[in-house]
């Protein structure tokens, strides 16, 4: 079973030809709500893609929570490890622009309650052949889990997002690092995405930096090893990150290497950046299978 502590959000999602200025009113063309959070989106790329994943947080008494709930559980992940609290349900609430640029605001909500591990969550990490960790629970809490696990030797994969500095307890508590080129950029203090990659296999076993449509490169034990993207027309590659991340733990807990399972994680992203939306993209096994036949 793969264990995923992580946040929970709504999306709040308006398109407008410009942005607001302060103070000032504009009319938006349009409006949407969608599932996301990267502990949800990871969650739920590995059970589409045929895990068995019991998620751990927290959403709010109310409809968005309920919303995520659902739709967690429809895809067959464990939803008896998410909390409902006094807070709301996480949301990130994001301006688009005509240009395609956006700005969000982001309010954790029931997601920042999740501070402490409860009896609960040890007790699924304890099961658990993998845990997936990302930055957008309290750090504290994602250090205490990330060292539970590892003391327990359960290997811990963390998506080092949003990127912030970490501290060195927590990348020596992580078997797997998976940042983007920024946050591998941010983490090493090296613009260069692999020799930052580089410099961080000095704490964790194994880097995987993901580069976008050029692909990701895995480092271990010295070595770089390239991990190709497919090439595919890209409509939207919101989630591709996580969409890459919750299907390599899926191909993980399924006893494929490393290597196996990370060319796996690469089809299914590039399904899902050639169709919009974050959840409503990840691709289910079937499709990946029949993409890699
Ligand atoms: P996001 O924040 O949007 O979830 P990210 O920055 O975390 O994304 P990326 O490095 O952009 O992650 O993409 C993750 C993986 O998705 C890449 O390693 C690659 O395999 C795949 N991918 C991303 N963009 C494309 C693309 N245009 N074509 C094919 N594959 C892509």
């Amino acid at each position: 079973m793969i264990a995923v502590l992580g946040s929970a959000n709504l999306d709040l999602v308006v398109t407008v030809e410009r942005a607001p200025g302060r103070g000032e009113t504009v009319t938006g063309r349009t409006f949407a709500t969608l599932p996301g959070g990267k502990g949800a989106n990871q969650a739920l790329a590995a059970a589409r893609a045929g895990g068995d994943v019991a998620f751990l947080g927290a959403v709010g008494d109310d409809d968005f929570g309920r919303r995520i709930r659902e739709l967690l559980a429809d895809a067959g992940v464990d939803v008896s490890g998410l909390a409902v609290s006094d807070q709301p349900t996480g949301t990130a609430h994001i301006t688009v622009d005509g240009t395609g640029d956006n700005s969000i605001v982001v309010v954790p909500g029931a997601n920042g309650t999740v501070t402490a591990l409860t009896d609960a969550h040890r007790a699924t990490i304890d099961r658990a052949e993998l845990l997936l960790l990302q930055l957008e629970l309290p750090l504290d809490l994602v250090v205490e889990a990330a060292r539970y696990a590892h003391a327990r030797e359960i290997p811990v994969v963390l998506t080092p997002a949003p990127a912030v500095p970490l501290p060195e307890e927590l990348l020596e508590a992580v078997d797997i690092l998976v940042p983007n080129e920024h946050e591998a950029a941010l983490l090493a203090g090296i613009d260069d995405p692999i020799a930052a990659a580089e410099q961080l296999t000095r704490l964790c076993d194994d880097v995987v930096v993901t580069l976008g449509a050029r692909g990701a490169a895995w480092l271990s034990g010295g070595e770089t090893i390239p991990v190709p993207a497919f090439p595919v027309q890209a409509v939207d590659t919101t989630a591709a990150g996580d969409t890459f991340v919750g299907v390599m733990a899926a191909g993980l807990a399924g006893g494929l290497q490393l290597g196996g399972a990370l060319h796996r994680a690469s089809a299914a992203a590039a399904l899902s950046v050639q169709r919009p939306g974050a959840s409503s993209s990840m691709p289910d096994r079937a499709e990946i299978d029949a993409f890699l036949a």
